[in-house]
């Protein structure tokens, strides 16, 4: 089944229970401060939904069409199906939705790829492969919350008091299944989503069987409430002037869950804390979780791409020749971002047998280099537009008095562009470098997958280290003491 933006509009009208500081939030749908995103994530739906896009967004399986990220690849092709409807979805957010309804969905649908990774007792392969079909059928989206809180690293702070470490555990098992309580963060997307997905991609200390808990709950379940970082969209007084926290602010909620029951279908992994971890890395799950994000960050690159250019050009300085080299620099990052996203399929691996499998080693170096670069390019950016975001008024409401308006259109213009035109460019640039959208934005591409040193330990454990070591080995063997001349 293919939903449509209407239809998971609907869908979000189930009760969950959102906090904005004291605010209890009604309805996402309408509520200011996420009504733009949830239309956004209408869009989405509506997209893939269209006849004209059914090639690119869908697959036919067991007689009916689903979602593309549903697609268990079995060749190079299918990974560059897969690849171009990430990039369908992710230009419709110009990059700024990570957690579009095709992230967590790429990790379930990698996971149930190699659903012996998920070895029993601890690990409940079946549940996975039913909540696969669940998802994928009902085209539902999800998103996750796997990683603990920061209150949560002094355990014996919370011993001493006798109260409970607030990170999310199993308090209790039943016969229908088990009851969790306490914080995960930081579910991305969780106000606009049916279902969160619960788990551990940073590894546990091996006696955190508790807290190895790996399960499926939705949005709207009794005792989950979610605590929603301050909505950028709060405060803003048109879309003009903050044209991307305006419809992009897919929104970040801590998730609190006070005995919440999780029935046993919805419970993939428990009581092991090192299988909690290995699911993702021993299936293709995180790998297709990831290349996800390689997509997405490029369509973000292709936009400051495009911002570094027009705003060269709206102050003159494209002129400059060493202006035009940088945006050759940025142009040669652009392509590079592009050149790993195609390296990963065309590298592809066999792997798991019958399936084919984003290079991983390409994949983890694109989130590294992702993560370490995204700082430099903004900066690159705000270099370009020098002081010209702080030339323009306060807002556009400038243009509603006519004097006022007289004067802009008179001393704001310039060879380059009309004054308004000049304006909504330079509000533009500011929210990707400067507002409290870019702000978070800045933070997200930096720790989305996991701080730096996470993303590296994977590269480390991908490479073939026996081939390179070999490689020196090889040099040195063709070579020897010297005789004694
Ligand atoms: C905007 C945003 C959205 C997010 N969305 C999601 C989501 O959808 N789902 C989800 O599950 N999580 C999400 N996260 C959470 C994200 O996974 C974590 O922020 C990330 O794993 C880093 O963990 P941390 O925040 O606890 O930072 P920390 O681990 O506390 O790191 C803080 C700093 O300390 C350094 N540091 C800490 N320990 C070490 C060490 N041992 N060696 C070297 N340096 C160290 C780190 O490099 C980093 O610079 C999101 C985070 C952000 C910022």
């Amino acid at each position: 089944m293919l939903r449509t933006g209407k239809e998971h509009l609907e869908s979000l009208h189930d009760g969950r229970v959102i906090y904005i500081g004291g605010e209890r939030v009604d309805d996402v749908t309408t509520h200011p401060a996420f009504r733009g995103a949830a239309q956004t994530v209408a869009a989405i739906y509506d997209m893939k939904a269209d006849p004209a896009n059914r090639d690119t967004m869908t697959f036919e399986e067991d007689g009916k069409r689903h979602s593309i990220y549903f697609l268990k690849a079995r060749t190079r092709n299918d990974l560059q199906r897969r690849m171009e409807g990430h990039r369908k979805i992710a230009e419709l957010t110009f990059g700024m939705f990570g957690r579009s309804p095709d992230h967590v969905a790429s990790f379930v649908t990698g996971m149930a790829m190699k659903p012996d990774a998920l070895v029993a007792p601890h690990a409940h392969a079946d549940n996975l492969l039913a909540y696969y079909k669940h998802i994928r059928d009902n085209d539902t989206y999800a998103v996750y919350a796997v990683v603990p809180p920061q209150a949560a690293r002094n355990p014996e702070f919370y011993h001493k008091q006798n109260i409970p470490v607030p990170t999310l555990r199993v308090v209790r098992e039943d016969d229908d299944g088990v009851v969790i309580s306490g914080m995960k963060m930081l579910a991305t997307g969780a106000v606009y989503a049916n279902e969160i997905w619960i788990g551990n991609v940073i590894p546990l200390a091996p006696d955190q069987k508790k807290e190895a808990i790996t399960c499926a709950i939705a949005c709207n379940v009794p005792g989950l409430t979610l605590w929603s970082r301050k909505p950028a969209a709060v405060g803003l007084t048109s879309e003009f002037d903050s044209p991307l926290a305006w419809r992009y602010d897919e929104s970040d909620s801590m998730l609190l869950c006070d005995n919440v029951k999780v029935p046993w279908e919805r419970v993939f992994v428990h009581d092991d804390a090192l299988l909690s971890r290995n699911v993702y890395i021993d299936t293709p799950s995180h790998c297709y979780g990831n290349h996800q994000s390689n997509v997405r960050y490029w369509s973000k690159m292709r936009l400051l791409l495009g911002l570094c250019s027009r705003i060269a050009a709206a102050t003159g300085a494209d002129q400059v020749p060493a202006v035009r080299e940088t945006l050759g620099k940025m142009s040669a990052i652009e392509a590079t971002i592009g050149g790993l996203v195609h390296g990963q399929i065309n590298a592809f691996e066999s792997w798991p047998e019958g399936y084919a499998c984003f290079n991983r080693r390409i994949m983890y170096a694109g989130l590294d280099w992702c993560t370490q670069n995204y700082s430099m390019f903004i900066d690159q950016l705000r270099e370009l537009c020098g002081g010209g975001v702080f030339q323009m008024p306060a807002d556009i409401s400038v243009m509603d008095d006519p004097e006022l308006a007289k004067q802009f259109a008179t001393y704001w213009n310039t060879p380059q562009a009309d004054s308004v035109t000049r304006m909504k460019l330079f509000k533009l640039a500011w929210d990707m470098v400067g507002s409290e959208f870019a702000g978070r934005h800045l933070q997200y591409e930096k720790f989305y997958a996991g701080a730096s040193f996470i993303i590296r330990n994977h590269s480390y454990r991908e490479t073939d280290w026996a081939a390179f070591n070999g490689l020196v080995d090889k040099v040195m063997s063709t070579y020897d003491v010297p005789a004694k001349r």
